[in-house]
């Protein structure tokens, strides 16, 4: 018997990556960082492979050598990469790294050095996010470092590479701006002597709405867990997750009760409360408390009062509820029941957050579909 449960369905995430698939020409990286989005880092990379991605994109180097010893050998790159870490490890087991400045090159061409092969390595361009990736101003000197890094032998330039400020704004003039800015730094690459087999660019949302932008490579990571980057839109995905409870305890309060921490919430007339093993430990944004929507008993109905660590309440009026029924938190909507759009509606978040929230909690993951 289970209290809660986050299910993942394996089978959408290879329909979704089979459809992203067949929409692009491109080879197909699925992004399985952040736990894959709360799904699961190596069974939801083992679904996207099953079902023909490429590639697998992560941030962190540690992500990437999980990756690895899980057994996965598709190429993976690894983005998020802070000074002084072990990047020969990445090196010898395979991981192409991001780089986007002259330190990270040192920092490439040393871990290449001591893997004695060559760092597989993608340059960065910042083309208007200003996050990660070298200014426009910046990138002629990396890359004539990193042609002659890579003439020297310890680096290969795999990849060339930037990132949507607004692809999920579809029309967004930022958008055409970045991917000019984007040609302008690949016609500096080529004056720079270097031709990387790969230029990319798409994200989720320019997978799904921007063709144009999808260079060798795309990078998909909402889409692959059956989410919309564009809300109102759902491009035929079938969200993956699904989060649910079973009522803990019910009991019947009197009008006028005040319903969990700080009393935010009151009963308006005599009521049966349903408690909910669930809250903020386990991936409930508290920010939830009184807005966030559930499904029981075929009803959908809102959170009562303030989402605690490990619980929350619903009033149920005198609908006939029982401990051990289960309550739905978010799920595919196929059944009426609220999706993480919902909640991210209701929690003034993206649904994003709300999935990557319910990653390696106390929650039990219970998988679904064929595990390959
Ligand atoms: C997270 C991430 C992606 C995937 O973005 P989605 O919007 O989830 O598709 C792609 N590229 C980079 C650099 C990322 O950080």
């Amino acid at each position: 018997m289970w209290q809660a449960e986050v299910r993942v369905d394996l089978d959408a995430i290879r329909e979704n990556v089979s459809r992203l698939r067949a929409g692009t020409t491109a080879e197909l990286m699925a992004v399985v960082k952040g736990d894959g989005y709360g799904h699961g880092m190596v069974p939801a990379a083992r679904a996207a492979l099953a079902a023909g991605a490429d590639w697998l994109g992560v941030c962190t180097l540690d992500e990437a050598l999980a990756l690895r010893a899980a057994g996965l050998d598709a190429p993976v790159l690894a983005w998020l990469l802070a000074p002084g870490l072990p990047l020969h490890t990445g090196v010898v087991a395979g991981v192409d790294l991001g780089v986007a400045s002259l330190s990270q090159l040192d920092e490439a061409v040393e871990a290449g050095r001591r893997a004695e092969r060559p760092a597989r390595i993608h340059l960065k361009i910042d083309t208007g996010l200003a996050r990660g990736g070298a200014t426009v101003a910046d990138w002629p000197a990396l890359l004539d470092a990193a042609a002659k890094a890579q003439s020297d032998g310890p680096v290969e330039v795999v990849g060339v590479w930037s990132h949507f400020v607004y692809a999920d704004l579809p029309g967004h003039p930022t958008t055409d701006r970045q991917l000019a800015v984007f040609h302008e730094g690949l016609a500096m690459v080529e004056r720079a002597g270097l031709r990387p087999r790969y230029r990319h660019l798409a994200n989720s949302a320019a997978t799904l709405t921007r063709p144009d932008t999808h260079f060798d490579l795309v990078r998909p990571g909402l889409a692959v867990y059956g989410l919309s980057p564009v809300p109102g839109e759902r491009y035929g995905l079938r969200p993956a997750m699904t989060a649910r409870a079973r009522v803990m305890l019910t009991k019947r309060v009197p009008a006028g009760a005040g319903v969990s921490y700080g009393h935010t919430y009151t009963t308006e007339r005599d009521a049966t409360l349903a408690v909910v093993p669930l809250g903020y430990a386990d991936g409930v944004p508290r920010h939830a408390s009184n807005t966030g929507p559930v499904q029981l008993g075929g009803v959908r109905r809102t959170i009562s009062g303030r989402v605690c660590m490990d619980q929350f309440v619903l009033d149920c009026g005198d609908d006939p509820v029982a401990a051990g029924d289960v309550v739905t938190l978010f799920g595919d909507g196929s059944d009426g029941g609220p999706t993480a759009d919902d909640w991210a509606e209701a929690a003034d978040t993206i649904n994003y957050e709300i999935v990557t929230r319910f990653g390696s909690t106390r929650v039990p993951r219970v998988y679904d579909g064929a595990v390959p």
